[in-house]
């Protein structure tokens, strides 16, 4: 069965005060014992920090995550950051295809192509985002975004390295909305999304992946949504900037 899988996607919050002493309470808290895989994603700045953090804190459990990176080597990328420089601060995880990312920065199904291919070639763990709009939900296109943005997002990358890939369903009028998915609805995504990927690999493949929910989830609602049959886990905006509320997600996980 698939261990559940709990991230915190902290986005562009926080000041480094805050940030650090955020990653240092949840050392104390999240270990080995935790019911679920546990990442948290910090803007780049503080990076480094955290990741130091982390190791005095002796905590081998919180994987450390970047939510973005360029995907060329070193160079003349101004204001760009590679995926060397991730690993040599720590960093094993990195967010693909946010929505944010897709709807407010801009970046194309063939950028979180090339992302994918390159986060994976790089040996790191990719949270791969993908979800449809309100208008796409209302149009009875759920099921048909999620498998346009696997299909196009996946292309090329390999049953071995799916090991690898972790896919959150993100519905994006559920984001920082309040508004949650039922838990029936969100599962009847993740159960089609499961059935993409089966037909983009093989029913083994499909069966390891674990299909994170994002969008307003919250210790109140992480429970019954994470109960369902094909809910492995959660990527939690707003809830994860509060020890109190990444830790009530974490323990839902059971
Ligand atoms: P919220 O939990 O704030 O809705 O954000 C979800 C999200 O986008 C995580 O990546």
């Amino acid at each position: 069965s698939r261990k559940k899988y709990v991230g915190g996607n902290w986005k562009m919050n926080l000041n480094k005060a805050e940030a650090v002493a955020l990653a240092k309470d949840l050392a104390t808290k999240v270990d080995d014992a935790a019911p679920c895989e546990v990442a948290i994603c910090p803007p780049f700045v503080y990076l480094d920090a955290i990741s130091q953090a982390l190791c005095e804190a002796g905590n081998k459990t919180i994987k450390l995550g970047a939510q973005d990176f360029w995907t060329a080597g070193n160079g003349a990328y101004t204001g760009e950051i590679s995926l060397d420089m991730l690993k040599d601060v720590g960093v094993s995880v990195v967010l693909t295809g946010h929505s944010e990312r897709r709807h407010v920065i801009g970046e194309t199904d063939v950028l979180i192509n090339e992302k994918n291919l390159k986060a994976l070639e790089a040996g790191m763990e990719v949270i791969f985002c993908i979800g449809e709009k309100l208008e796409q939900r209302e149009a009875g296109q759920t099921d048909a975004i999620n498998a346009a943005q696997m299909s196009y997002g996946l292309a090329g990358v390999t049953a071995e390295q799916m090991k690898n890939v972790v896919v959150a369903y993100e519905p994006v009028w559920a984001i920082g909305t309040g508004k949650t998915a039922t838990p029936e609805d969100a599962q009847k995504a993740h159960k089609a999304i499961r059935e993409h990927l089966t037909s983009m690999f093989s029913k083994e493949v499909a069966d390891g992946v674990r299909i994170q929910y994002g969008g307003s989830m919250k210790p109140s609602n992480a429970g019954e949504l994470m109960g369902q049959a094909d809910i492995d886990g959660g990527l939690i905006g707003g809830a994860a900037l509060k020890a109190d509320d990444f830790m009530g997600i974490i323990n839902a996980a059971k």
